[in-house]
């Protein structure tokens, strides 16, 4: 009876962990590689990730299999957009997180008339 229970809870370990190798993931920039311990444990080993143990008859392209680069965050939507005319050439004025504009000025010193214009004009709106 006590046998009983102890083999099932081995089998039920058994499955839980053959589950945990099936599902896991390698997230990481960089592909991971086997790397084979002196204890004869095999680790799936990738820069960013856990060290995750895997059945020793697996191949690197088990590995690879699991592994997937992580997902870049999606850009920010602007909030406000705005073309501004000066001199003949289109500026275009963002706010996003920050406010940007894409003339020349802006680039160097981080601020610019056109910008000052819609930022202006904006706060008096919203
Ligand atoms: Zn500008």
């Amino acid at each position: 009876m006590l046998i009983n229970l102890v083999f099932s809870l081995l089998f039920l370990i058994f499955a839980l962990n053959q589950q945990i190798m099936q599902e896991f993931k390698i997230v990481s920039p960089f592909a991971p590689i086997v790397f084979r311990g002196l204890d004869g444990r095999n680790w799936a080993i990738a820069m960013g990730s856990p060290w995750i143990e895997i059945p020793s008859d697996w191949t690197i392209d088990d590995v690879m299999s699991k592994w997937e680069k992580p997902k870049k965050p999606d850009p920010v939507k602007p909030k406000f957009v705005k073309k501004v005319v000066s001199r003949k050439k289109e500026f275009i004025v963002t706010l996003a997180t920050k406010w940007s504009c894409t003339c020349s000025s802006f680039k160097t010193k981080k601020n610019c008339q056109h910008l000052e214009e819609v930022k202006t004009e904006y706060y008096k709106k919203y």
